[in-house]
């Protein structure tokens, strides 16, 4: 392929399509294969994940190119497999989102140790899988792949559709059928095809691999799916931003939501990579995961001192984390239990409730995956599980404007009244 010389690329002149990746390799039994669409190992069936050849050298001038970079991900792009020109190619470009010093709410929590939230909600489709969309679009485009998909649990077909139309792809994403209206308009107004299906997620995903296998998906990137190795690596830039955000160093506690457990897996790989490169001191920090109850396969195993992850049928209002069968819920137990962490599970009602105290306390609206991840921080330091004297960070992986209907029922206005003072006075608000 032909590739421009930009500045930076040196060290590698040929400017390969990856930039710093080097390998696909499998998480079980390490075997190495080549980058290319595919995403389980031939010899055990493990996945796959990228594996890189790290810019070695002196930590403060990689510091001082990432600063150098773009307000979005592509600051990162010595550390993620894309090629050094990425910028130049149309991407939504997501990513340096806010993170927010949240005294208010730390006040609340009892946190004396500093907390902050990583708002997620602030990407160009008002969620974190805007991150991972934007890395898998960029693997489908170096393979030659013209149709983007994804199995769906809302969020992520809006990223999808949203990306396609942005790079000039064709799109066809698939969802459950009993979404939220905010998320179907989401995955619609992008224009491209959006197919509902008659099941929950699990089946969503299934019906994907089938459809991989077969004829009609020649030529489709699943981003989730056949390209989930390139896919799961836009979750490393969340750790990449904590961190530079931070002052280059890490936080003691990281507070993540879980549905397939990707994003949790690779923040902590972008974690150990900043480590490993000298980019912040070593340091223990922990990891918990965030379930909804109603779908906290991962945190029954945690509890239960289990390795494995008993699949369940997800009840929850937080459908952007239904996830009944997560592919990564073994890696998550390991990472948990490593760092010292744990995995913790709110209700319905916890839910809602954390979504009201992050909206009253910071002015952030989340979705209802941001109100698992608060009602769990609450819940952590109340069973004395997490440090309140320690830093932490919380993540709010999206905008509550898509999940409406979980607070509506309990918001409103405080009183309806006629235009005139007296009325006013008379509601007894003055
Ligand atoms: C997809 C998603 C997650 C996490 O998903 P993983 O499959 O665990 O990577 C978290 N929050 C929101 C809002 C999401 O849409
Ligand atoms: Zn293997």
């Amino acid at each position: 392929m032909s590739v421009q010389t930009i500045a930076g690329t040196q060290d590698n002149p040929s400017t390969p399509a990856f930039g710093p990746a080097a390998a696909l390799s499998c998480r079980e039994c390490g075997t190495r294969f080549p980058l290319s669409p595919i995403f389980a190992c031939v010899e055990c069936f493990g996945p796959l994940e990228v594996a890189y050849d790290l810019p070695a050298g002196d930590p403060e001038a990689l510091r001082a190119r990432i600063e150098a970079g773009p307000a979005n991900i592509w600051r990162y792009a010595p550390l993620l497999p894309v090629p050094a020109d990425v910028q130049t190619k149309p991407n939504l470009n997501p990513g340096w989102t806010k993170l927010v010093k949240a005294d208010h709410l730390a006040a609340e929590l009892g946190v004396t140790g500093g907390l902050y939230v990583k708002d997620d909600s602030g990407n160009p489709t008002h969620s974190f899988k805007d991150r991972v969309v934007a890395i898998a679009l960029e693997a489908a485009r170096t393979f030659g792949l013209t149709t983007l998909s994804c199995s769906s649990t809302g969020n992520l077909a809006g990223a999808v559709g949203a990306a396609a139309a942005r790079a000039g792809f064709r799109s066809c994403v698939f969802i459950p059928h009993d979404l939220e209206a905010g998320k179907v308009v989401m995955a619609a107004v992008y224009g491209g095809e959006l197919v509902a299906i008659e099941g929950g997620y699990d089946d969503v995903n299934r019906f994907c691999s089938e459809l991989i296998g077969d004829p009609i998906g020649e030529g489709w990137g699943f981003v989730n799916v056949n390209l989930r190795p390139y896919y799961g690596e836009g979750s490393k830039t969340l750790a990449y931003e904590i961190a530079e955000q931070l002052g280059w160093h890490l936080p003691d506690n990281l507070v993540i939501p879980i549905a397939s457990g990707s994003q949790l897996t690779k923040i902590d790989k972008g974690l150990q990579e900043l480590i490993k490169l000298g980019l912040v001191p070593d340091k223990a920090y922990k990891i918990y995961g965030a379930q909804a109850e109603g779908c906290s396969p991962v945190s029954a195993a945690f509890k239960a001192g289990l390795d494995v992850v008993r699949p369940v049928k997800p009840d929850t209002i937080a459908k952007s984390l239904a996830i009944g069968n997560p592919a990564d819920g073994p890696y998550v137990l390991d990472i948990a239990r490593r760092t010292g962490g744990a995995v913790e599970d709110v209700n319905d009602e916890q839910i809602v409730d954390a979504i009201k105290l992050l909206a009253r306390t910071e002015g952030i609206f989340a979705e209802t995956a941001g109100g698992v991840t608060v009602g769990v921080l609450r819940k952590l330091i109340e069973s004395g599980q997490l440090d309140p004297a320690a830093e932490t960070v919380v993540l709010n992986t999206g905008d509550g404007l898509k999940t409406l209907d979980a607070v509506a029922p309990t918001t409103g206005p405080t009183a309806t009244i006629r235009p005139t003072v007296a009325a006013f006075r008379e509601a007894g608000l003055a």
